[in-house]
């Protein structure tokens, strides 16, 4: 179980996440990524992050309102396919444009 960052944080990438967290498991890389994400290996569920992020992005995983549930997957796709979950943002966004 990890927390997860769903579609507020597409196109905003405020920050305070990452200087929050103190694993250091959340990343994005600048110019290439809408959105940033949680590493569900790394992630310790401390709930630091939640409050720190200005778009209210962030959930718990058992926790996401039903329309961004695959924010989960998203998330997790990135540590291997970094490609795949950026068209998967690309397509959450477009979906609910
Ligand atoms: Fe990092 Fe804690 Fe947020 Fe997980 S819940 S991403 S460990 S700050």
């Amino acid at each position: 179980m990890a927390y997860v960052i769903a579609a507020p944080c597409i196109d905003h990438q405020d920050q305070a996440c990452i200087d929050s967290c103190p694993v250091d498991c959340i990343t994005f890389e600048p110019g290439l990524d809408r959105k940033a994400y949680i590493d569900p290996d790394g992630c310790i569920e401390c709930g630091a992050c939640v409050n720190e992020c200005p778009q209210g992005a962030i959930y718990h995983e058992t926790e996401l309102p039903g329309p961004w549930a695959v924010f989960a997957r998203i998330d997790r796709a990135w540590y291997r396919d970094s490609d795949m979950a950026r068209d998967a943002v690309d397509a959450a966004a477009a979906a609910a444009a």
